[in-house]
């Protein structure tokens, strides 16, 4: 029988062709220009900050440039500002201390030295003062000294989640006045001095798919892509309900199709192997977007980007000795 497709994935590294495959895909724009492949940041430390314990995966998360900076020599940390009391289908106390434990089980994945918790409670942020929530960053970027750090994007208003919305704002805002004297000077009695990050890498869960454009990406190889695949399959908490794959058979099924790979597999089984496709087949369709293999695409500033004229000053003077 001939399959009326409308659309074509690729699975397992096999092009097949579905009818309504869309229920795997998600809504990212397609990006508009093939961007720069970028390259590592000199320096030895990279601090995460996401509002929640999976948010270094997902098709818009960090993972695959963690596993990368980390096997070039970074030492990193992971930042899970609230409690994630609301992810979980076995009740709030219960999730959170599940949740914690699948992200400390995931960024290992990732070779991430130590997650933090801030533990704010999840889905409340927008009752916290933001100057809080900035503080609780402006000390750890003080304490850690990251050259670089990744975060939600402060522009990314289209970000269906409140969490990701607060946490973008301050910390895009700690990143810089963390290098000022004169906030938080209290902090100087604890011995931690003033300190900006040069790097910082901004993302957005992009469903909505507005108000964050992409400047440069990151090529990532098989190996980086597996194991981000195995960081977000660890949160199984959230991640691995069978129910996704039973109902994605049932939906197949009803239209005479079927995903051979999964036969005698069970649901259990099945979920794991489609969320780890899902993981595959959009960094392979990023990177082909961009000229690799495999990437992740992020909105990038440097050190210079607050002084634009010195930046073009010292790009066009500056020599090697
Ligand atoms: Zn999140």
């Amino acid at each position: 029988m001939k399959i009326p497709a409308s659309e074509t994935i690729r699975i397992a590294g096999k092009r097949r062709v579905y009818h309504a495959c869309a229920l795997l895909l998600a809504a990212w724009p397609a990006a508009a220009q093939k961007l720069p492949l970028g390259a590592n940041p000199p320096g030895r430390t990279v601090l995460i900050i996401q509002s929640h314990h999976d948010d270094h995966t997902w098709e818009w998360g960090f993972g695959g440039f963690i596993a990368k900076l980390t096997g070039a020599g970074y030492t990193a940390y992971f930042v899970r500002t609230t409690n994630d009391e609301k992810d979980s289908a076995v009740g709030w106390g219960r999730g959170d201390e599940i949740n914690h434990r699948e992200s400390v089980a995931a960024t290992r994945f990732l070779g991430v030295k130590d997650v933090i918790s801030l533990n704010w409670r999840n889905d409340h942020m927008d009752s916290v003062p933001i100057k809080e929530v900035r503080e609780n960053y402006i000390l750890l970027i003080r304490k850690l000294r990251p050259d670089i750090v990744m975060t939600w994007n402060p522009w990314g208003h289209y970000d269906r989640n409140p969490d990701h919305r607060k946490v973008a704002r301050a910390a895009g805002e700690a990143a810089w006045m963390a290098g000022l004297a004169n906030v938080h000077p209290e902090h100087r009695a604890a011995g931690l001095e003033p300190h900006r990050v040069p790097f910082v890498y901004y993302t957005q869960r992009s469903d909505y798919g507005r108000g964050h454009a992409p400047n440069v990406a990151i090529e990532l190889t098989e190996d980086h892509v597996r194991r981000k695949g195995e960081a977000f399959f660890a949160h199984n908490n959230v991640r691995g309900s069978p129910a996704l794959a039973k109902s994605i058979r049932s939906r197949l099924d009803a239209q005479g199709l079927e995903i051979p790979e999964l036969g005698g597999l069970t649901d259990e089984q099945a979920v794991e192997k489609l969320q780890k496709w899902s993981m595959e087949s959009w960094s392979r369709q990023v990177g082909e977007q961009h000229g690799a293999k495999y990437a992740e695409v992020f909105y990038f500033r440097d050190e210079w980007d607050h002084l634009p004229g010195l930046a073009k000053y010292l790009r066009d003077n500056v020599v090697k000795r």
